[in-house]
Order: C-alpha cells, then sequence, then structure tokens
C-alpha cells in the first residue's frame, strides 16, 4: 500500500473557513496562519474551527505562526487598492500601514520610517514580490516621485522591496512579539520567522519562546534575503527547520538565482537533518484556474526531488478559488513522483563515515543502519519510538524506501512530524518496558494499514525511556 511522503503546507485565509474538514481531507498535514493579514481576532476565529476540524477529522495536524517580521509593506488604500499606469509618476510616502485608510491621489504610504533617506535617483522599488515596479526620479523631504515601470493594480499589504537595501528594523518587532504570544496561547507547533537574517535573529526568537517556556514550539527561519543566503549553514545549525521563501528571495536577489540557491538550501537541510520546505508560488495559477500549468506541476515534482520534506501553498489556499482541489493536486503530484522517481535509500548522499573526523553523532549512525538493514530484511516499515522526533528527522533524510512510523508519547512530538518527509505521526499511551513498547508500537503501526500481522519491522528507540537525545537501539521484529 502507497503512502504520500511529502507533506503539504497550506495558508489558512478567509477562502478555507467554511471548508476546514475538506482541506484535512484533501490532505493538508501543516496549517499556516499567515500573521502578515489579519487580525487577532480574524485568526482567532480560525483557529477555532481548525480546532474543530481536527477533532472530527481523529488526525495530527501540525499549525505554524509564520510572523510579519522586518517586512516592509504598503498602506491601506481606500478603495482597497490603486492602479499603477506605466509611464506614469507616482509618489512614495512614509506612512503605518495600519494606520487608517489612504486618500490621496498617485499617493502609495510604505510603513518604514526612514523610507526618504533610503531612496535615491534611479533606485527601483518592488511591490508585491516584484509584480510590480517603479524607477525613483526625485526625493524630496516629504515625499519621492517616481515613473511606473511595471504596472498594474498594487493592494493593501503588498510587500515591498528594494535590491541591496538593508531595511534599519529590528529582527523582531513588536507586532511581530505579539504573535509570537498569540501563538504561545494557542499552543502552535512552528512559529516561521521571517526576513531571517543570521542565527542571532534566530536565537532572538528562541529566546523569547524560551522565557515563556514554550521552547517545545519550534522555529522555522525563513529565507527570503541575501544575508541569509550568506549565512546559511549557521542558521541550519540554529534553527529547527527552513522554508525557502522564493517569494521574496526572487526580488532581493536576481529571479534566476532562486533555483540555484533552493536547491543547495534543501542539500543542506537534508545532510543536516532539519526539515525543509519549499514554498511560494507552487500552484500559483490555480489561486483563479482549476488546473495548475505543465510549469507548475514540474516545479512541485523537481522541489520532491531536490530533497524538499514538504512543499506549500499560500495564496491558493488562503484567497483561491480551488483550495480543496490544489491541495489534492499537490497530493497527486508528490505521490507520482514519489512513486515513479523519486531516488530512494540515499545511503550514499549522507554516508556517516565521509562527514566527518570527529565521532559520528549516534542518532545520525543509527538511524543510517536502521535504514539500512531495514533494506536488507525488506521490512515493511521503520519504527521510530521518540520523544522529541529527532530520530525521525534523522532516519528521514535517508528517504527509505519504507514509511518511518514516527511513535510517540508527546502529542506535540506527534503534531511536530506533521512536517518530516516519510514520518507518519502516532501517539502512544505511557508505558515504561521496551516489551510494552514494542506492542504498542506495532500494534499502533497495523492501524496505519502500511503492516500487517507477520511483516517484518525495524524498530528504533533509546534505552532507559523518558530520556531524550538517547538513541541507542536498533531491534528487528515480526508483528
Ligand atoms: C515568501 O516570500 O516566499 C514567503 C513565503 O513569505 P510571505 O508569504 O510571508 O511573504
Amino acid at each position: 500500500m502507497s503512502f504520500r511522503r511529502t507533506k503539504i503546507v497550506a495558508t489558512l485565509g478567509p477562502a478555507c473557513d467554511p471548508i476546514m474538514d475538506k482541506l484535512i481531507e484533501a490532505g493538508l498535514n501543516v496549517a499556516r496562519m499567515n500573521f502578515s493579514h489579519g487580525d487577532h481576532a480574524e485568526h482567532e476565529a480560525r483557529w477555532q474551527k481548525l480546532q474543530s476540524a481536527i477533532k472530527n477529522s481523529g488526525k495530527t495536524i501540525a499549525i505554524m505562526v509564520d510572523t510579519q517580521g522586518p517586512k516592509v509593506r504598503t498602506s491601506t488604500f481606500k478603495d482597497g487598492s490603486m492602479e499603477l499606469i506605466e509611464g506614469e509618476t507616482v509618489f512614495l510616502k512614509q506612512g503605518n500601514a495600519d494606520g487608517g485608510l489612504i486618500n490621496e491621489e498617485k499617493t502609495i504610504y510604505v510603513n518604514y520610517h526612514k523610507l526618504l533617506d533610503a531612496l535615491k535617483e534611479h533606485k527601483i522599488v518592488y511591490f508585491a514580490d516584484g509584480l510590480l515596479e517603479v524607477k525613483v526620479e526625485e526625493v524630496h523631504k516629504d515625499k519621492a516621485s517616481a515613473k511606473v515601470i511595471t504596472g498594474g493594480k498594487i493592494s493593501n499589504h503588498k510587500g515591498v522591496n528594494v535590491p541591496n537595501l538593508e531595511w534599519d528594523l529590528p529582527a523582531i518587532g513588536s507586532k511581530d512579539v505579539k504573535d509570537i504570544h498569540w501563538g504561545i496561547a494557542h499552543n502552535v507547533d512552528y512559529i516561521a520567522q521571517s526576513f531571517v537574517r543570521n542565527a542571532n535573529d534566530v536565537r532572538q526568537l528562541k529566546k523569547i519562546l524560551e522565557d515563556e517556556d514554550a521552547s517545545h514550539i519550534k522555529v522555522i527561519a525563513k529565507i527570503e534575503e541575501y544575508p541569509a543566503v550568506q549565512n546559511i549553514d549557521e542558521i541550519i545549525e540554529v534553527a529547527d527547520g527552513i522554508m525557502v521563501a522564493r517569494g521574496d528571495l526572487g526580488v532581493q536577489m536576481h529571479i534566476e538565482q532562486v533555483p540555484t540557491v533552493q536547491k543547495m538550501i534543501i542539500k543542506k537541510c537534508n545532510r543536516a537533518a532539519k526539515p525543509v520546505i519549499t514554498a511560494t508560488q507552487m500552484l500559483e495559477s490555480m489561486t483563479t484556474a482549476p488546473f495548475p500549468t505543465r510549469a507548475e506541476v514540474t516545479d512541485v515534482a523537481n522541489a520532491i526531488l531536490d530533497g524538499s520534506d514538504a512543499v506549500m501553498l499560500s495564496g491558493e489556499t488562503s484567497v483561491g478559488k480551488y483550495p480543496i482541489k490544489v491541495i489534492q493536486m499537490m497530493a497527486k503530484i508528490s505521490q507520482q513522483t514519489e512513486d515513479k522517481v523519486l531516488k530512494y535509500n540515499r545511503f550514499d548522499k549522507y554516508p556517516i563515515e565521509s562527514e566527518s573526523t570527529k565521532p559520528a553523532n549516534v542518532t545520525l549512525a543509527i538511524a543510517n543502519s536502521a535504514c539500512k538493514i531495514a533494506l536488507e530484511v525488506k521490512a515493511t516499515a521503520i519504527i521510530a519510538y521518540t520523544e522529541t522526533g529527532r530520530t525521525p528527522e534523522c532516519l528521514s533524510r535517508i528517504r527509505p524506501n519504507m514509511p518511518i512510523i514516527g511513535i510517540t508519547d508527546e502529542v506535540r512530538t506527534a503534531r511536530r512530524m506533521c512536517l518530516y518527509g516519510g514520518v507518519i505521526p502516532l501517539v502512544l499511551n505511557e508505558h515504561n518496558k521496551l516489551d510494552e513498547v514494542l506492542r504498542q508500537a506495532t500494534d499502533a503501526a497495523q492501524q496505519t494499514k502500511l503492516v500487517k500481522k507477520g511483516d517484518l519491522v525495524v524498530v528504533v528507540t533509546g534505552l532507559p525511556f523518558g530520556k531524550s537525545g538517547e538513541t541507542n537501539l536498533i531491534k528487528v521484529q515480526t508483528v
């Protein structure tokens, strides 16, 4: 029986509110709540709907709060948008995006307090992930004039990018702090940190979580700026996972560099056994159309072949016309790619011996060996009994050709595993003996229908139970 290994992260929004249960049924694994849009009341109502849909489904679903980060955005237009006409002159002014409706002719307010210091003649300013473009003509005391190079409709709270300009903004702003606290209060599993520049930015967020006794919430660093690409190794080391946020990345860097950066980041994440999400415009055309383009389908497949643990939908689900269809489509592409072209058992890619002259990390070494044994004895599954989820992460990077069943008595760990490629999370009752764990684990594995009585499975765990970071045991077992 086949199962889908690639996890689907889908952004919730108004289009999802009436159909939460159907999104889960269609294959959503991680629900992303994007705090760049909507207020707390809106997110609260959505979270309530999601909770009841999760409860009804009986499935394990993770929740990710995505912070706005130091992102500069347009303000609120009186009619919700404004038309930029090619060749026309518009004005750029400093103003708070939440400061009410702006009703000035041909004027775009931008929520950056040093905008007019930052803008210089001939600088290009992009809006909406680079879809719209203006060129600065003159900078005055209270405004800058700019010629529209690429026109179109500009709407509320759209991202603003100026290539090669580092905004002078704190890594975590006051809105982010409030949103992080919202996430803690709502028991979410992941915080996606926007516009990370270096490992210290990630450490700042981890410190907030630690101070609030919420270190169980894991941090996904969004790579969307050039400094983050330069500092990728230290970021991967500190963060719990990475998102290749191609929307902003494609404006902050040359767009043609995105595929190589994507492949480089995914490879490094696989090597470090950290989950990696490929995000943005994956099935963009399905925001308005019932079918994707051939190129989009190929992009999703290639992201999976690169080694992504998860693929992400943004506007396609949050405000799209076909949120259910787009998740089903992503699931179908993933399944087909995994069944037909994915290379499994990547021992040659991640051999333990060649990684370092130092002694190997025990969990990585055990994981590699467990995958080898499972392949040799033709096991139907690898069962990892885990406290923190680290063993399944390490197993996952090898992409064994059989499912990894991640079993835990921590509900939070089970939810966290929703992001790990090829890992099926299951919750186990309390126990303290190896025999009891094995019995419960094999019973639970049978519930997945991927394992049946008489099958051989490889079990990986650590003794004594309850002590994390102690993966030290491989057992081959008949179910
Ligand atoms: C991106 O830029 O690709 C991204 C995922 O971030 P956001 O959707 O928050 O702009």
